[in-house]
């Protein structure tokens, strides 16, 4: 049977720290909103089918303004996100039927290219589990409670994640649904999940392999990342 190949694309969340009243993934660079255009790479690739997980009552909009507008084919489904990213995922997860390999990607991550997606499929056949990664450029410190400096870990050893993440279908659905079980005693933990490996590493004895990703698949997080993002596009 062939492999099935799906993918979740992330586009819920209120991203406060954007300062915007239109969520971030919304937002235009040049004439086009931010999320389509990791939708667009995803149409042209050989992924199979794309679950959109969108803010609650954004999904008409997506429907309307993003996959008829742009004739993108592969989008099987729109959802409803949740409160937390993981929440979001989660949703994504129950709206899958069946599938063999399944990549989760930030809609807030334009610059998604093939060459990522083809590096990272690649290493998840043969690891189950990979993330895309760029070595960290900056000295990153640990901040005590009242932010003075307590740590400074390797810079040699520091990976900035990205999306996507990819992973066996199988072993990442078990993952969120020890995570859903085992949510409330995380929260009390003081754990705070922000990507799907993390998910894998807490339950699953597999380890998850760094891609090299691409220094362009920037998230857009805050407002100067648009200016950024702008930059890049004229570079295509
Ligand atoms: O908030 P953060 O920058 O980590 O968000 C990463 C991605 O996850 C974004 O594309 C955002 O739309 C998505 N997200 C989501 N549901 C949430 C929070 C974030 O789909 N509750």
């Amino acid at each position: 049977m062939k492999v099935k190949t799906t993918a979740i694309v992330l586009a819920a969340g209120q991203g406060k720290r954007m300062q915007s009243d239109v969520h971030k993934q919304y937002l235009l660079i040049q004439d086009k909103p931010v999320l389509f255009y990791c939708l667009k790479a995803l149409e042209d690739s050989f992924i199979d089918e794309v679950i959109l997980v969108t803010g609650r009552g954004e999904e008409e909009y997506c429907r309307q303004e993003i996959v008829e507008r742009f004739g993108l084919k592969k989008i099987s489904k729109i959802v409803e996100g949740g409160k937390e990213r993981y929440h979001s995922v989660i949703n994504g997860i129950k709206a899958i039927g069946q599938c063999n390999y399944l990549f989760i990607h930030d809609g807030a991550r334009p610059f998604l290219n093939t060459g990522i997606l083809e590096r990272t499929y690649e290493s998840a056949v043969k690891n189950r589990a990979c993330v895309a990664a760029m070595p960290a450029k900056d000295t990153i410190k640990i901040a005590d409670e009242n932010r003075f400096a307590k740590e400074t870990p390797r810079r040699d050893k520091l990976w900035m994640v990205q999306t996507p993440q990819v992973f066996e279908f199988e072993l990442i659905k078990d993952a969120y649904n020890r995570l859903e079980q085992e949510e409330e005693n995380l929260h009390q933990a003081g754990v705070l999940i922000t990507d799907d490996a993390m998910v894998v590493e807490y339950f699953c004895n597999v380890p998850v392999k760094l891609v090299e990703g691409d220094y362009h698949n920037m998230k857009i997080t805050t407002p100067e990342d648009l200016k950024i993002a702008e930059a890049f596009l004229n570079e295509y």
